[in-house]
């Protein structure tokens, strides 16, 4: 079996390299040329962790290769695993122009039975258009499925993920094209789940938003706390020690961000009100989500009064740590927020700074990049703390104060004990807690 990989990104990459490591003989293919090309020689375009290693791996044995050819990999290919962007829409809907666009190309060069694979996160239903947009353009009478397989990677770990997934979901129609997915995945059997397309489609949007939700509660939680004595790191831990609930994505914060979250919980919405569902829940998870930011600027300003002038160290622009990806970081709405003030910034990431430059290029006036958690805090009024990368909850505070002009941290992820800063002389502001 011959695998193409449509679209070489986060997840594209990470599938062509694990179907490799599987045993499968992969080509991966994008419509960017220069990414093809920089990827062919082994310059991989993103930071995750153990994916250089395992691309030049199976570069080296024979059994991934890439092509901006779209056409000559479809004709290729007996299985397309199309790991395309469905990016937000105007009105809140996923955007399926990548989707329609490689449809398109498949049925150009349907030159034999192809199973279509749906990896990228799509509304249920998206399979039917994929059939149709296939049917109406293809110019032979080949034959073909479609099958969806939702990826359930998680940035920062997407190759131990990939590699050794909690399940493989596998939503088809046909008894050949199933047998062609099982025996892609033969290395992991025990993990497959069957079922229909429509079913597999929705598994990845609801578990999606049901994390979000997990996440706008405990920050709903926090909000309580905050108007009380109650501790949500305290909170979150009895509540997580119940198995029902469980202790993963309780962490009360700045809230969620990325390229899936956010998009994938307004899509879930779109889909269910297009359907006649009600959807309030998720609106409301959508709305706890996008008040956090303006909650956390509010005790920076508690803490400086006026922000015009002072100079603000952010540690984190990424939306979480262990990525270069900031697409809906909140670093991003914070950088805006705090630009529109008048603030001068001081901004540092481990590994997604070239990325941030792109939206918020340097300008010596007012955006500074630096090359260390202790050079942005370095004469900075105040210190945010919006990714919880490792090294900063590492970082020797008693340096940072010896740095900064006042020793103020405002902490976005709940990274530090209060007592322990504060017994520094930190003045220290967390969320959901005293
Ligand atoms: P991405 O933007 O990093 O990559 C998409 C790639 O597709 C780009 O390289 C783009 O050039 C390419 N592309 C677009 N149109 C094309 C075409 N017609 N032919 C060939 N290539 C084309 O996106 P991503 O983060 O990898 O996400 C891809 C999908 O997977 C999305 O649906 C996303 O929701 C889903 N997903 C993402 C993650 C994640 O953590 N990033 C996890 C699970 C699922």
């Amino acid at each position: 079996m011959k695998i193409a990989v449509l679209g070489t990104g986060y997840v594209g990459l990470v599938t062509g390299a694990g179907l490799a490591e599987f045993g499968h003989s992969v080509i991966g293919a994008d419509k960017m040329t220069e990414k093809i090309e920089k990827i062919s020689k082994g310059e991989i375009p993103i930071y995750e962790p153990g994916l250089d290693e395992l691309l030049r791996a199976n570069m080296k044995r024979g059994r991934i290769s890439f092509s901006s050819d779209l056409h000559k990999t479809i004709q290729a290919a007996d299985v397309i695993f199309a790991c395309v962007g469905t990016p937000q829409g105007d009105d809140g809907s996923a955007d399926m122009s990548q989707i329609e666009e490689v449809s398109r190309l498949i049925a150009e060069n349907l030159n034999g039975y192809k199973v279509i694979v749906e990896k990228s996160t799509v509304p249920v239903k998206t399979s039917h258009w994929i059939k149709r947009t296939i049917s109406l353009y293809k110019k032979s009478d080949q034959e073909f499925d479609v099958a969806s397989n939702p990826e359930f990677l998680r940035e920062g770990s997407a190759v131990a993920d990939f590699l050794n997934p909690d399940r493989i979901i596998i939503g088809v129609e046909s008894d050949r094209a199933r047998d062609m997915l099982v025996k892609i995945y033969d290395k992991v059997r025990d993990r497959i789940v069957i079922t229909n397309i429509d079913t597999a489609e929705l598994i990845k949007h609801a578990s999606n938003s049901f994390l979000a939700m997990k996440i706008s509660y405990i920050n709903l939680m926090a909000n309580l706390c905050e108007k009380t004595d109650a501790d949500i790191e305290q909170v979150a831990k009895g509540m997580g020690l119940d198995p029902r609930i469980g202790g993963l994505f309780l962490k009360a914060g700045l809230g969620f961000g990325g390229s899936c979250f956010p998009k994938d919980l307004k899509a879930l919405i779109k889909i269910g009100e297009d359907l006649g569902v009600d959807m309030n829940l998720l609106k409301e998870t959508d709305l706890i989500n996008s008040g956090r930011a303006r909650l956390f600027l509010d005790k920076l300003k508690k803490a400086l009064w006026i922000l015009k002038e002072k100079k603000i160290a952010i540690l984190g622009l990424s939306f979480k740590p262990e990525t270069d990806d900031i697409r809906e970081a909140p670093s991003i709405r914070l950088i805006r927020e705090l630009l529109g003030e008048g603030a001068i910034l001081r901004l540092y990431d481990p590994e997604a700074q070239n990325n941030m430059k792109e939206l918020f290029p340097e300008d010596k006036t007012r955006i500074t990049y630096c090359s260390t958690s202790y050079e942005a805090a370095a004469c900075a009024n105040a210190l945010l703390i919006c990714t919880e990368w490792k090294e900063f909850v590492e970082m020797d505070l008693r340096k940072v104060k010896a740095l900064m002009a006042n020793p103020i941290i405002v902490d976005g992820r709940n990274i530090f004990e209060p007592a322990d800063v504060r017994k520094l002389g930190f003045e220290y502001y967390s969320l959901g807690r005293k």
